[in-house]
């Protein structure tokens, strides 16, 4: 099977502007994953969304599953998220001084998230993380971290180890310009390894200032945790004095309303947000304990700013977003098409003779092209990456857009029909049947 997506696909114009945009842009892009090097062609260049569906520059229409890499629980362009920009915007787009708007988050991320008491926003995921992982350091008065491979908190320094995400998908060693100073203090740990985490701290566990989780794995495709890892990891954390940290940037007002951490029943120190929370605008935010976040200034000594942290346009898109996320039946909705799309993929895939694997939780979900289970980079790494890049072309070719990397999850918005995924079972099948053996 070809994998030359313009054998049916008019993609000039995306292939016209990727010609300019790597003569001003690094890789033509300004975030590595979206330059397909692991799948190989040019990106496609978007121009609009609409609910599920996406359309390139070339006008060709695609039933979504990137949604902008998750924020887009409520699918594109949502009346409601446009009506309250178009309003908010006519007041003025940032002041540099509180508004009512940042409150009325803080009040609501803090109603419904149960680690929160209370919650400073920030521009990204990553400022959101960074920030946190300083904060727990100065409270503890400790050095060292612990993260777990293939888990992806942004590209701040002390994070970007071992770090999932566009590292896997690119093969990159950790980043050049990340000092050994910088990195240091870093430890790194098997993700659903409890066995692991438990020997390191019997040792050294006094050492340790943080211990930072994706509670869903997102970035090495979906990887769920195992039973008793979250609780295990609270355990620990607890007997240690060490704070346990949940970025639920990605998982965050999409597996539950209060995230994984509701979802799961496990109550970090601290946590991270961000996507959602912004109704597909710049946005992050951390918070948790009180006496945690009290360390935060101007209350306390640890410094942690932004020009435009609480910006109004991201304030009520990310309103507009998670109050609709509040309506009855929203997550009733996302789980029954989430179910429906693992049963229906698992039946495509078994039509064919390739080994995969379906991971999900919830509207997050992977096909993995190995032989199960998947349950931490070390197997997620173990996926036939040149069946996936033949899959995701064909997968263009009948209309879906699949994150360009096995490495990715895929997400399942709101506003998916039960057409779209039909569409999406059949296109994959007619892919197994032909794939054969391989
Ligand atoms: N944490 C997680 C779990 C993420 O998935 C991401 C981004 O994908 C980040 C942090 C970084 O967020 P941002 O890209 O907004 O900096």
């Amino acid at each position: 099977m070809g994998t030359n997506a313009r054998e049916i696909l008019q993609m000039d114009r995306s292939a016209r502007l990727m010609e300019r945009a790597v003569k001003r842009l690094p890789g033509g892009v300004n975030s590595p994953v979206r330059a397909f090097r692991s799948v190989g062609g040019d990106p496609l260049f978007m121009s609009r969304g609409e609910g599920s569906r996406v359309f390139d520059a070339d006008g060709n229409s695609y039933i979504d599953y990137v949604m902008s890499y998750g924020p887009l629980v409520l699918g594109h362009a949502h009346p409601e998220v446009v009506r309250v920009l178009e309003e908010t915007i006519k007041g003025g787009t940032t002041f540099g001084a509180p508004t009512e708007l940042e409150v009325e988050m803080a009040e609501l991320v803090c109603d419904v998230v149960p680690s929160m008491e209370t919650v400073r926003m920030t521009n990204s995921g990553t400022e959101a993380t960074m920030s946190a992982i300083r904060v727990a350091r100065g409270f503890t008065g400790r050095d060292k971290i612990l993260k777990f491979d293939g888990n992806y908190h942004g590209h701040g320094d002390a994070l970007l180890v071992s770090a999932g995400s566009g590292v896997a998908t690119l093969g990159l060693p950790d980043s050049p310009g990340v000092t050994r100073g910088a990195a240091k203090d870093t430890t790194v740990l098997p993700y659903n390894d409890l066995a692991s985490v438990r020997a390191l701290f019997e040792e050294r566990g006094e050492e340790f200032a943080a211990v930072i989780l994706e509670p869903v794995g997102g970035n090495m495709g979906c990887v769920p945790p195992d039973g008793g890892y979250l609780e295990g990891l609270r355990e620990i954390t607890r007997e240690y004095g060490t704070v346990l940290i949940f970025d639920e940037v990605m998982t965050g007002f999409r597996l539950a309303r209060g995230g994984a951490q509701e979802r799961f029943g496990v109550t970090p120190d601290m946590t991270c947000l961000g996507k959602i929370i912004g109704g597909g605008l710049p946005v992050g935010a951390f918070g948790g304990k009180r006496e945690i976040m009290e360390m935060v200034a101007p209350s306390g000594p640890i410094y942690q700013a932004g020009t435009l942290s609480g910006n109004p346009l991201a304030m009520a898109a990310g309103l507009a977003t998670v109050r609709a996320t509040g309506e009855p039946g929203f997550y009733e909705g996302l789980e029954r098409l989430g179910a429906r799309w693992r049963t229906g993929m698992s039946e495509a895939a078994s039509a064919g003779e390739r080994p995969f694997t379906i991971n999900g939780v919830g509207s997050m979900v992977s096909i993995f092209f190995a032989d199960g289970p998947v349950t931490d980079f070390g197997s997620a790494a173990r996926s036939d990456t040149k069946a996936f890049k033949d899959f995701f072309w064909h997968m263009l070719r009948r209309g879906i857009y699949l994150a360009p990397s096995q490495y990715e999850a895929g997400f399942i918005s709101r506003v998916h029909s039960d057409e779209d995924l039909d569409r999406t079972f059949e296109a994959a099948r007619e892919w197994f049947v032909a794939a054969g053996k391989g």
